[in-house]
């Protein structure tokens, strides 16, 4: 039941508390954006992104939501490295990116890295590990990209660097659990 005192947490308030960055601390050195192998393919830089992350504005937040970028970072952690106050961008991205799945505004463009991330967790449960033929496997039945990149397949198997047969790891039982707990 909603009291007087009760707060409704605003979009800043709840990134903070998702990724414990605070965005306010960057002044736009740019140095991120600078050292970003992926920044060129984004729609929003780093820095930008962090920009509009600190207006505090509603509709900046959502254009944020909205972008490719939260789905081209990598995760290298090139961004925080550079930066001269620490601001974790990575872990901002993450936070992102589970607030626009939940708030149904994720890039059109972003489809098929969502489905590669799927496929690559999918994977990770069933055996434990990555099993490299069982991720691409799974990734062309979710995307239907079938003929994309086959005619790499026969030299990856002549090298070994597509097993047939994914490799399963002892500890799969503790896998399991943490999938369990994380309700992957
Ligand atoms: S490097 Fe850090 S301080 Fe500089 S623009 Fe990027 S986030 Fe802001
Ligand atoms: S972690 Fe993401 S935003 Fe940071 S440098 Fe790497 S790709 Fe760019």
């Amino acid at each position: 039941m909603m009291t007087e005192n009760s707060h409704t947490p605003s979009p800043a308030e709840r990134l903070k508390a998702c990724s414990g960055v605070d965005v306010q601390l960057c002044y736009q050195c740019g140095k991120c954006t600078a050292g970003c192998a992926m920044a060129p393919e984004m729609d929003l830089p780093p820095s930008f992104l962090v920009r509009l992350l600190q207006t505090g504005s509603p509709a900046a937040y959502r254009r944020v939501l909205e972008s490719r970028s939260i789905w081209l970072c990598v995760g290298c952690e090139q961004c925080i490295g550079r930066c001269p106050k620490e601001v974790d961008i990575p872990r901002l991205i993450d936070c992102l990116r589970s607030e626009a799945q939940k708030e149904g505004c994720v890039s059109p463009e972003a489809s098929d890295i969502i489905k590669f991330h799927k496929s690559f967790l999918g994977s990770v449960k069933r055996n434990g590990r990555l099993g490299e033929l069982d991720l691409v496997v799974e990734y062309k039945l979710r995307t239907l990209h079938l003929f994309q990149d086959v005619d790499v397949a026969p030299g990856m198997l002549a090298k070994g660097k597509l097993p047939l047969i994914p490799e399963r790891i002892k500890g799969k039982r503790e896998i399991d659990e943490i999938f369990k707990k994380s309700n992957a």
